[in-house]
């Protein structure tokens, strides 16, 4: 078993990152700028945000937290993203999720000019990722590619199984394993709540991704000897053994099935520090005009 250390990939990317984000500002007398607007007052949200501005610093970025209470009107919060779009100092817009009752995201989501769209998650972006076309990936599901691509895992032809179809991790990632690409190429499942005999069929698979949002689900009776699983589950729950009051669960019950496989990332330590970078490459990308010229 070898870990797929999030903690390595994300630093020496990062890295990467830091060296272009210079360039830039040597070439454009600014630095890229990232926007994130936070409702509320989520603990995890909050948390989130908070790693998203720092990763923002760490690597030459600008940032900045826009925060707003529960109370926001949908059209205020409209108004405001608006008011972003049209800011040429403003390179990338993220407005964390999930919003209170009244605000409806989809409205929220495509409020945001697509050409900001760091997060991936307007249906533009959405409908050229289909099409493998230049767009920016959801942060995640790009995270997992490049932590595939750092490990030199070739997907090609493997079966994929992918447990959770949210709009932001388990639907981007089928599409994306699918695709004629690389890392890419595989047969790929999606599953769900309603999918009949789910050990069945994460048993076939040779490379899991587990995104569902519940503590250790995938056990070691789902798993084949030797598959890749990948964990995207942060499950929070209250502890008086850690300094954040927090400990942090996978949706993979990590103790039991790490010995079966070839790779496994880990929680925390694994796909969440590769989100950020996602997101932090996107931003680059929008600060660059390289998707969308
Ligand atoms: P959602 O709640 O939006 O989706 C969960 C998915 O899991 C749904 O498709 C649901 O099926 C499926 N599911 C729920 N119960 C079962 C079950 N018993 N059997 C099979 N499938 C089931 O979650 P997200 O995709 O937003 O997040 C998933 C997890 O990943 C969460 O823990 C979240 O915190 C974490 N996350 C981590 C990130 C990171 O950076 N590491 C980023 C984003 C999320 P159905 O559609 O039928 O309801």
């Amino acid at each position: 078993m070898k870990l797929l250390d999030g903690k390595e990939v994300s630093e020496k990317i990062k890295e990467e990152i830091t060296w272009e984000s210079a360039l830039f500002f040597e070439e454009h007398g600014r630095q890229p700028h990232l926007v994130a607007i936070l409702v509320g007052h989520d603990g995890g949200s909050e948390t989130y945000v908070a790693s998203k501005m720092r990763n923002c610093e760490k690597v030459g970025f600008a940032s900045t937290n826009l925060r707003y209470e529960e109370d926001i009107t949908e059209r205020e919060l409209i108004d405001k993203i608006k008011e972003l779009n049209a800011d040429e100092t403003v390179d990338g817009i993220i407005v964390q999720l999930p919003l209170p009752a009244h605000i409806d995201p989809e409205k929220i989501t495509e409020a945001i000019d697509y050409r900001k769209d760091v997060d991936g998650f307007h249906p533009i972006n959405l409908g050229r990722m289909m099409r493998n076309l230049p767009c920016y990936i959801p942060a995640t599901p790009y995270g997992i590619l490049l932590m595939l691509d750092y490990y030199k895992i070739d997907t090609t032809g493997m079966h994929a199984v992918v447990v959770g179809r949210s709009n932001i991790v388990g639907s981007p990632m089928s599409v994306l394993l699918a695709r004629n690409t690389v890392p890419g190429n595989c047969t790929v499942t999606l599953t769900h709540s309603r999918t009949k005999n789910l050990q069945e069929e994460v048993l076939r698979a040779d490379l899991v991704i587990a995104a569902i949002g519940k503590k250790n689900f995938i056990t070691a009776d789902m798993v084949k000897e030797g598959a890749i699983v990948i964990d995207v589950g942060i499950n929070r729950e209250k502890s008086d053994k850690t300094k954040s009051g927090y400990k942090l669960y996978g949706d993979v019950d990590f103790d039991h099935v790490a010995p079966k496989t070839s790779y496994i990332s880990p929680v925390p330590g694994g796909v969440g520090l590769m989100t950020i970078v996602g997101l932090l490459k996107n931003t680059l990308l929008a600060a660059k005009k390289e998707v969308y010229p």
